[in-house]
């Protein structure tokens, strides 16, 4: 092809124009979080109103920066709810922090793909080296660590991290010679919907929900007993997840008699600690997950209470190779001459997707600009918060406080019934100024109050209980 028939290459921003947007977002960030407690917490925007405002088509030709800038206001901040906002007790945080934003925009920069070592030793070297360091600083059995046989790995999510263990399980299970269609899945009723979905999607035929003590914690007789009938009726139990910190109330499992229930029959015991592991980086939550030693596999999210912004999710084995073994697959243009050599980390073999962010960058500038002290005091602020408001219930006799909250999240009731329960929970909602979040247990109404935004202090929880003591 001659020369003068190439087509044109794109333009793109210049260094200069990059930098000036680039400063300009920056401000844009910190005014949003210096101005948050003014926006109302939920979006009130009705169905189909962000899209109104967006052009039927896409445009033809670039448009100034500056005009994309300016819809960020227009049209893209009403329609956001303020997951950030001091007032939000909805659901579970899901916090973001300036180191872990700095280092998104780090990441994004850099825009590698870290899927095997040599594709960027950096990125799988300082993943393994952090994800080492949480196993200290967590108290988690030291055999997790990649200098042992086990390691840790980077998710998007904990629904990710718990689908793996499924799928390993179920592959470990089908090399013992066990058939796929008789294999089952055990975990509690008040387990979150991912293990249900990972086990659907990894083709386990047989979920078994079992009941809860009056803790909302997994009953062990009733495990046992689940176990028996299954094997009486020529099924295998293969797998169950016990949850540490459940997303109704924060309920625990106990995990060591499951561990040695696991260890007898020979069952994948995967510990599912989205919420409640970010507690561990203080000693005094640690009785919570005595037994560890006896688990396979283990979840949490640095996305929800840990002050990464999302997506990090924390996936630990207790033994690397059944992992390595069921999910390596090795095409001819992914060999390369360091994974042959066996002494790096492919991370590609570790989960399901093959691409990968270099997400641990985020953890690592949280760890070191918070520093360990500064991770635990944040945890220990919202508990102390938590247990304030939970006092300022139990002592009113217009509520009852309807399960234990060993960290940071209150579940309560009003006495007057579950029509009151209920209004309330509207009436709180509908105040621009705060969001938490009606459900249910035991098929009655409760409320949550979940008190772990980063910058939540003890002046939003007595609005709170302000608004609380009015409406109710
Ligand atoms: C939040 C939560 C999950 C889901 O986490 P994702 O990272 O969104 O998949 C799973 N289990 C528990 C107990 C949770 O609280």
């Amino acid at each position: 092809m001659a020369e003068s028939e190439l087509p044109q290459p794109p333009e793109h921003l210049s260094s200069e124009e990059f930098r000036k947007h680039g400063h300009a977002l920056i401000d844009w960030i910190a005014d949003y979080w210096d101005r948050i407690e003014d926006l109302p917490v939920e979006s009130s925007v009705s169905p189909g109103s962000v899209r109104e405002l967006l052009p039927p088509e896409a445009p033809q030709k670039g448009e100034p920066f500056a005009d994309l800038i300016r819809d960020l206001d227009e049209i893209v901040m009403p329609g956001i709810t303020h997951w950030q906002h001091p007032s939000w007790f909805s659901f579970f945080p899901a916090n973001a922090s300036p180191p872990s934003v700095l280092a998104e925009l780090v990441s994004a920069g850099l825009g590698v793909q870290g899927m095997l070592w040599s594709t960027s030793p950096a990125a799988t070297e300082i993943e393994s080296h952090v994800l080492d360091w949480l196993v200290d600083l967590m108290d988690l059995p030291s055999e997790w660590k990649t200098t042992s046989l086990g390691g840790g790995v980077l998710q998007m999510s904990a629904s990710d991290s718990t689908h793996t263990s499924l799928v390993v399980a179920r592959h470990q299970a089908m090399k013992r010679g066990v058939n796929p269609t008789a294999m089952v899945a055990y975990a509690s009723t008040q387990t979150h919907s991912s293990i249900q979905k990972g086990a659907t999607v990894a083709g386990y035929r047989h979920i078994r929900l079992i009941p809860v003590d009056d803790k909302q914690a997994m009953d062990i007789s009733a495990l046992r007993a689940a176990l028996a009938s299954d094997k009486a009726e020529g099924l295998v139990p293969v797998f169950v997840a016990a949850t540490l910190g459940t997303t109704g109330t924060t309920a625990v499992d106990p995990i060591r008699p499951i561990g040695e229930i696991c260890q007898e029959e020979n069952l994948w015991l995967h510990v599912d600690a989205a919420y409640a592991g970010n507690a561990m980086i203080c000693p005094e939550f640690r009785h919570h997950q005595d037994g560890l030693e006896l688990v396979d596999s283990y979840t949490f999210n640095p996305h929800k209470w840990l002050m990464v912004n999302f997506d990090c999710s924390v996936f630990y084995v207790a033994d690397r190779s059944p992992l390595i073994d069921c999910l390596s697959i090795l095409p001819p243009y992914l060999k390369n001459e360091a994974s042959e050599s066996g002494a790096v980390i492919d991370y590609r073999d570790w989960h399901v997707p093959l691409g990968r962010r270099f997400r641990s960058l985020k953890l690592w500038w949280v760890i070191r600009s918070y520093g360990v002290e500064g991770l635990q005091s944040m945890i220990r602020y919202h508990v102390a918060l938590t247990e304030r408001l939970a006092e300022k219930l139990k002592s009113d006799p217009r509520f009852e406080v309807v399960a234990p909250h060993p960290f940071a999240l209150v579940c309560f009731r009003c006495t007057a019934g579950d029509e009151a329960t209920q209004s309330l929970a509207e009436a709180v909602n509908g105040s621009p100024n705060v969001a938490w979040t009606g459900s249910e247990l035991d098929g009655r109404p409760m409320i949550r109050v979940s008190i772990g935004q980063r910058t939540t202090d003890e002046g939003h929880v007595d609005a709170l209980w302000d608004l609380i003591d009015e409406l109710a």
